[in-house]
């Protein structure tokens, strides 16, 4: 019996650090840090041990689109569920919608399923130096649990969104959680265009960790202004600075 607990406590333990911080990040569970002040992106990397790759790391996220190598990068399969429950929860850092099992992606032949997504003001990636008003990232866990695919997409100002109405009009306004009994589509949150760029690249947030591949639309979306402003009331800034590319490429298709 002992035998047994022993090997049940191994595989009930996390994998490896990377997967335990992962599995932190996607579900939004890490604390004590900002983005401004002691506590923000310049500091990220002292906070805490575990947090080192913000500082050292040499393929962080997110980073400036300034050129790309026209390269016939692989499809993308976006095989999301047509309507998911309308879950948001106000974790401190933004405002997350928690996705049901059941939406995936593929690309180079493997499946990565959607967790959840969330939202940034202003965009984090910039686009030949330009920032957007708003940037979503659609955050898909590989299989094994190992890696993330983390898709993309900028939002302007102009005609008004009625996905994003819906999700903006249920968040809370303070830290916790709502399950709402409305269903959306996601699919209204990506551009009719699905020309995009790829690069190797990391989380955003601490523990800034560089196991995500990154396919961010070149076309934005658009939300209204009053729906923008909504988000921004609650977030006025939750953005992470351009990070150097260093040796990296970004394709395009
Ligand atoms: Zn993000």
């Amino acid at each position: 019996m002992l035998r047994r607990s022993v090997l049940t406590g191994l595989l009930a333990a996390p994998i490896c650090p990377i997967c335990a911080s992962l599995a932190q990040a996607a579900e939004g569970h890490i604390s004590h840090w900002t983005y401004e002040g002691h506590e923000g992106p310049e500091h990220w990397g002292e906070l805490s041990p575990e947090f080192k790759t913000c500082e050292v790391g040499k393929q962080q996220s997110p980073i400036d689109i300034d050129h790309s190598i026209h390269a016939g990068i692989s499809e993308i399969k976006i095989n999301w569920q047509s309507k998911i429950p309308l879950h948001i929860v106000n974790n401190g850092h933004t405002i997350q919608i928690n996705c049901p099992p059941g939406s995936t992606v593929e690309h180079d032949g493997a499946k990565y399923i959607l967790k959840q997504f969330h939202f940034h003001h202003p965009s984090e990636h910039l686009l030949d130096h330009k920032t957007f008003e708003m940037e979503c990232h659609f955050v898909h866990l590989a299989e094994d649990g190992k890696s993330l695919t983390v898709l993309g997409v900028f939002i302007t100002p102009g005609a008004a969104n009625p996905v994003l109405g819906e999700v903006f009009k249920a968040m809370p306004k303070t830290a916790g959680e709502v399950k709402t009994e409305t269903t959306i589509d996601m699919s209204a949150l990506l551009p009719a265009d699905k020309s995009r760029y790829f690069y190797e690249g990391s989380l955003t947030t601490p523990p800034c960790s560089e196991i995500v591949d990154w396919e961010v639309f070149r076309t934005p979306i658009t939300a209204s202004a009053e729906q923008i402003k909504t988000f921004v009331d609650i977030y006025p800034s939750d953005a992470r600075p351009a990070q150097p590319l260093n040796r990296r490429m970004i394709l395009d298709n």
